[in-house]
């Protein structure tokens, strides 16, 4: 099995505004984390920036 490097996935919660980190596999495109405030699920993708990931509220 072949290691693929992390990277630190940081979002902005969309209800609480509490900034969260998660370390993903560099090639992740979309994933799942909660937040670690309020405990809303997100999705988050990658962002234009690196570090800066987008998220949106789970429904
Ligand atoms: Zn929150």
């Amino acid at each position: 099995m072949m290691s693929v490097p992390a990277v630190t996935a940081e979002w902005n919660c969309t209800r609480c505004g509490t900034t969260n980190r998660r370390l993903v596999p560099a090639d992740t495109t979309s994933t799942t984390d909660r937040c670690m405030h309020c405990g809303a699920w997100h999705i988050i993708t990658p962002g234009e920036r690196p570090v800066r990931w987008n998220a949106r509220l789970k429904e």
